[in-house]
């Protein structure tokens, strides 16, 4: 699943170029892909992004004198890659005049990533309810405070939760709160302030560790997951880099956690809250 660092890297590499050339032809929007009717894909044509960026986990492809603004969420299979041609398993692709095109797929049968061809306002609008970038130097250990009071949830959900704290998924949730030390299962409202700088360092850190990593991987498009050197995420029963120990799995809010006991939780393993809520009910 694409989140912030995956994201970031692609606008990074790709923002240049995909800015470079007027759209030519929109040879591929599916309909179960494209959410949007007005305006037409051949709206775009003719005009240049004037501007390729990201807000949380959707990509925002701007053109020129307020036009139309191509919005993309890959939610968990979505893919995109930029060069010549498009693949035929393509659900939307951009031809620019020089011929590179920017297409996106999708990985089994579900249709669930989006594509939106709106107006500037409708895209504000959209994404009103959007929680503050963690990359953005705003960030500081302040707003992430506030945040927290805001939404007052277990660490692992308030990461997680798009209008906290934008574009972090599990896997990133996971990574963050190994390197923070702290327990998916914290109240994020009761942080001591040592607790909540270590937090705020392994956001940024982690968020900005990922994306510089990923950029040389996202030259021919998003990066793929082989890019990935995760720490805890989805290693179950590896040894924790840190202290040696083992990773462990809870399952929470239909989620799979990852964590080191040793390093996030003072050696307690986690209950399944899923599985306690029914054996108590
Ligand atoms: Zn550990």
């Amino acid at each position: 699943m694409p989140e912030l660092p995956e994201l970031e890297a692609f606008v990074r590499a790709q923002r240049d170029r995909l800015r470079s050339e007027p759209v030519a032809e929109v040879p591929v929007a599916h309909f179960a892909t494209l959410k949007t009717v007005d305006p037409p894909p051949a709206a775009l044509v003719g005009r240049r992004f004037s501007e390729v960026r990201r807000r949380a986990k959707r990509l925002l492809f701007e053109t020129e004198d307020a036009g139309p603004v191509l919005m993309v969420h890959l939610m968990s299979a979505g893919r995109l890659a930029v060069g010549p041609g498009h693949p035929k398993s393509s659900v939307l692709a951009v031809r620019f005049e020089d011929d590179t095109e920017l297409a996106m797929t999708e990985g089994g049968r579900k249709r669930r990533a989006g594509a939106w061809l709106l107006t500037p306002e409708a895209v504000a609008e959209q994404l009103a309810h959007l929680g503050p970038e963690p990359l953005d130097p705003a960030f500081d250990t302040a707003a992430l405070k506030a945040a927290l009071e805001q939404h007052p949830h277990r660490l692992h959900a308030f990461l997680r939760d798009q209008r906290a704290i934008a574009g972090i998924g599990r896997a990133y949730a996971n990574e963050i709160l190994h390197a923070a030390r702290l327990s998916p299962y914290a109240n994020g409202a009761s942080l001591t302030p040592e607790q909540l700088e270590r937090l705020h360092a392994a956001i940024v850190g982690q968020l900005s560790e990922a994306t510089e990593r990923l950029i040389p991987l996202s030259q021919k498009g998003l990066a793929a997951k082989a890019g990935h050197d995760y720490r805890v995420h989805d290693r179950l029963g590896r040894q924790c880099p840190v202290c040696g120990n083992e990773i462990r799995q809870v399952s929470f809010d239909e989620h799979t956690i990852y964590y080191c006991p040793t390093c996030q939780t003072d050696g307690r393993v986690l209950a399944d809250r899923r599985l306690s809520r029914l054996l108590r009910d």
